[in-house]
């Protein structure tokens, strides 16, 4: 079996920014899930389908073809052929993404599809579910985390660089509802698996958790 290491961790936790740093110095691919349900999200908005209703959800991600290709600048995410990676980081995006990711029909199709892709080569695989359901046998299994007034601070001031203009309260806001559907469905909520390694990122910088997290890898590997 492959190296495998999977990342949990709620909104705005730096999980994409960290796993890809840390899956570049171990000389790994990073799989970015969360992409995976945006492009689901992104897709269900285009044509108009009630993220609310359940059966028209799981039609519609079962009916896609989700891949994902690693390139220099990291990964792109298709549907059905068409590179959707700049166009899913949008609030509305994230929404729907949050909302079609509740039902089990959804869930099921991306988890054998990532499980598949972790199977081929050593991966740091990042999402909601990963040490519970996409790898319970990895060899690392890590739940990034930090307050939500950080998370959501962090968050703002990479908004703020974008030029959005959203408020920090809104994104504040925004994060925790998320956070609270994430955490509170039915399928496989978010929550830190019993071993995983909790790291609490409130009080340290960017260097710190990559340091932190590479030398957890390098105890349990040893
Ligand atoms: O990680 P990211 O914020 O890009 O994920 C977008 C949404 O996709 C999350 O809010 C969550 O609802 C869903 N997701 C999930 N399981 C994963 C990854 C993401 O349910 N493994």
């Amino acid at each position: 079996m492959p190296l495998n290491i999977a990342m949990d961790g709620p909104v705005g936790a730096g999980k994409s920014s960290i796993a890809a740093e840390v899956a570049r110095r171990l000389g790994i691919l990073h799989l970015d899930t969360g992409a995976m349900y945006r492009a689901i999200g992104l897709t269900a908005l285009r044509r108009g389908v009630d993220v609310a209703d359940e059966a028209a959800a799981v039609a519609l991600s079962k009916e896609l073809d989700i891949s994902v290709a690693h390139e220099p600048d990291g990964q792109h995410t298709f549907v059905n052929g068409e590179d959707v990676t700049g166009l899913i980081r949008t609030p509305e995006v994230s929404m729907a993404a949050s909302s079609i990711s509740k039902y089990l029909g959804v869930r099921q199709g991306m988890v054998a599809l990532q499980q598949k892709l972790a199977a081929q080569t050593p991966m740091l695989v990042d999402g909601r579910d990963i040490c519970l359901r996409v790898l319970p046998n990895a060899t690392v299994k890590l739940y990034l985390t930090a307050s939500a007034e950080e998370r959501a601070r962090r968050r703002w001031l990479e908004m703020q660089q974008k030029g959005a203009s959203d408020t920090y309260e809104q994104v504040l806001e925004d994060l925790k509802k998320r956070d609270d559907q994430d955490m509170n469905r039915e399928v496989d909520p978010l929550r830190p698996t019993e071993d995983a390694v909790i790291v609490d990122s409130t009080e340290m910088n960017f260097e710190q958790v990559v340091e932190y997290i590479l030398a957890i890898v390098k105890e349990k590997t040893a």
